[in-house]
């Protein structure tokens, strides 16, 4: 049974089950704020704004009941006390984070090995095949939340799909403790209903963007020449003519790697004009920065790469303290190594962004490389093990 809500959003009310929807993606509800409120039993349905207190800080999480006062994450603290004068604010915790979160990953092992860790508290799973053999996604996806409760004392929201691109649209479609399942056969209207902003690799900037071009809903995506398209989102068009069509097919992959990220882009025509290189690094360095805030890292160094007409490459860094995601400061620094080149003197067939020495957003410093994996240059790497910044960012 489904229904348009006030809004004229799609709203799946009764549970749909489909063997092919197995692709689950679990995001802990208000996950820093709820840990707090495990010493704070007491603050439990108020609100509460997890970040420092001193202005120029911003909310690092609040509770619910805090963002029905607008509060949100990234929010200046400034702002968001203004918004909120009653809110309990705390100072955040990461090691007390970091405990739950490790607690929270040992019950996604316990069902699977196919986990896909996005950030502390947010996690693709494959529960195709799974240890407790069930069939069923929404089986699986109960069960598992009401074991994260048993042991955490916390609450997920789940989603689970066909692929991770719906899993993760349906895990934040009923929040919090929410559970939503789209069985194949839903797919098309559950596509229907949704913005723009659904598209995976579409930030607010580009949200604009497209809206500014008449493009308001997902499904619009599809109607545009991609060459269009391509104009106004640059590499991520293909990319996003797929996700408008309900097709990802990214894989579940355990482990990857998130030392570093990069994002090539070879041209049709080799680019001569310096303003329209510079243009392609900012866009590439913007894609890669809002990839690392999703995944809530930040880069210490921050490298592009230039391939001449005559294939000679090269790679020029630029170490940036203190780390950061913010997209202004990646973008400026990565064009700014334009300078150190002959781009734009010599025609360029290949430009690449990236960023490396990353460390955990809330990580006091970072961590000591471990033994075999001194940090390399993200295009040292044969093949970026995720292709993220490439099409976009999540
Ligand atoms: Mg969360």
């Amino acid at each position: 049974m489904s229904k348009q809500d006030g809004s004229g959003r799609l709203v799946t009310a009764e549970p749909i089950d489909d063997l092919t929807a197995t692709i689950m993606h679990v995001d802990m509800d208000a996950f820093y704020a709820s840990v707090e409120l495990l010493e704070r039993p007491e603050l439990a349905g108020k609100p509460v704004i997890v970040g420092h207190r001193s202005s120029r800080s911003v909310v690092t999480a609040a509770t619910y009941e805090a963002r029905k006062y607008g509060v949100n994450s990234a929010m200046p603290m400034s702002r968001a006390r203004r918004l909120c004068p009653t809110a309990t604010v705390l100072a955040p915790d990461f090691d007390a984070y970091q405990a739950a979160s490790r607690g929270v990953m040992a019950v996604f092992a316990d069902v699977t090995p196919l986990v896909e860790p996005l950030s502390l508290d947010e996690a693709y799973l494959d529960v195709t095949e799974n240890a407790w053999g069930e069939t069923l996604g929404r089986t699986v996806a109960a069960r598992l939340k009401a074991v994260i409760r048993e042991k955490t004392c916390l609450t997920a929201s789940a989603g689970v799909a066909p692929n991770k691109f719906l899993a993760k649209i349906a895990s934040g479609w009923k929040k919090p403790d929410g559970l939503t399942v789209i069985a194949p056969e839903r797919v098309e209207r559950f596509l229907q209903g949704l913005p723009i902003d659904a598209l995976w690799g579409v930030g607010p900037v580009t949200a604009a963007r497209l809206r500014s071009h008449g493009i308001q809903k997902l499904v619009d995506v599809r109607a545009i020449p991609e060459d269009d398209l391509r104009l106004i989102v640059g590499s991520l068009a293909p990319w996003l003519q797929q996700l408008a069509n309900g097709i990802d097919n990214r894989k579940v992959e355990p482990n990857r790697e998130t030392k570093s990220a990069s994002s090539e882009n070879t041209f049709h025509r080799d680019l001569t004009n310096l303003a329209q290189i510079r243009e392609e690094v900012d866009r590439m360095a913007r894609d890669i920065a809002r990839w690392l805030a999703r995944k809530e890292r930040l880069a210490r160094t921050v490298t592009i790469k230039v391939r001449y007409d005559d294939f000679t490459t090269i790679t020029r860094s630029l170490t940036v303290l203190p780390p950061t995601s913010d997209e202004a400061a990646i973008a400026t620094r990565a064009v700014s190594l334009l300078d150190r080149t002959e781009a734009g003197a010599r025609p360029v067939r290949l430009l690449g962004v990236g960023v490396h020495n990353l460390s955990l957003l809330g990580e006091e410093a970072e961590p000591p490389p471990r033994k075999g994996t001194m940090p390399s240059l993200p295009f040292d790497e044969p093949d970026p093990v995720e292709p993220p910044p490439k099409r976009g960012v999540e």
